[in-house]
């Protein structure tokens, strides 16, 4: 038999390619990554999963397996090495949630930033701080004792807001977060979260301070972190908004 032409060969490549391509989207990974498996080496080892192969990871990235989950961890690695929006190409880690798994007072931001990209767990940059304040000096709670998320996983660049493909791939996630952890209340962080849990357009400076309800959990919007580093003449109305979450946690509103 003779040798294949290189135009032959070529021929051969890009329809194994093309089968490859296919057989990704097929089971939901639709980006390809810039980052390989081994450049979440970093990660921090309880929060991050194993790395898994790439067999593993095509097998979990059907969404029925996830919205099956019974556990945060399960739902974590049912993410897996994630390809389901575009923000996948820029992150360092995907960042989860962190925090006690049955906790009664949930947190829900945006996105991850800079800080929480790199080190794979939320709001622990500038923004994070003063949330860590809120909840140990405002609440007189540990950061271990609540459960922190956000709205999508993966830094969006430039911090700029997610867009709406990168939170329908990323939302089923967060409904599951909650599902799973069933928290008593809700504290809102931000326009961006906000909007997204009660499906709404109301400003946040119209919603912040009053009870809401996501799916029969209280839900209490208030300003984010970030924009009270911008604006910390309203911290005072933040507080207003967590006492209240306080006096509920305590009983005190029955
Ligand atoms: N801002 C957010 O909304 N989430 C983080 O994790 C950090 C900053």
């Amino acid at each position: 038999m003779s040798e294949p032409s290189d135009a032959e060969e070529l021929a051969g490549l890009t329809t194994t390619l093309k089968r490859h391509l296919e057989r990704r989207q097929r089971s939901g990974l639709r980006y390809l990554p810039k980052h390989s498996a081994s450049s979440q080496k970093n990660s921090n080892a309880v929060r991050q999963p194993s790395v898994m192969t790439g067999t593993q990871v095509n097998m979990l990235a059907d969404d029925s397996v996830a919205l099956g989950a019974g556990s945060l961890a399960e739902l974590r690695a049912a993410i897996g090495d994630c390809q389901r929006c575009k923000l996948c190409s820029g992150r360092t880690h995907i960042v989860f949630g962190v925090g006690n798994p049955r906790a009664k007072l949930m947190f829900v931001g945006e996105g991850p930033g800079h800080e929480e990209d790199l080190k794979g767990e939320p709001f622990v940059g500038r923004a994070g701080h003063l949330l860590t304040d809120i909840i140990t000096k405002g609440m007189g709670l540990k950061r271990e004792d609540v459960y922190i998320c956000n709205v999508v996983k993966c830094r969006p660049p430039e911090n700029r807001n997610p867009e709406p493909d990168e939170v329908a791939a990323c939302e089923p996630f967060l409904k599951k977060q909650i599902d799973i952890v069933r928290p008593q209340i809700i504290v809102g962080l931000g326009k961006f979260a906000v909007q997204t849990l009660l499906n709404s357009k109301v400003p946040i400076g119209k919603l912040r301070g009053t009870w809401a309800s996501y799916h029969g959990i209280k839900l209490m919007p208030t300003f984010h972190p970030a924009y009270l580093l911008r604006n910390p003449a309203d911290k005072k109305l933040v507080w207003e908004d967590i006492k209240k979450v306080i006096q509920e946690m305590r009983g005190e509103n029955t």
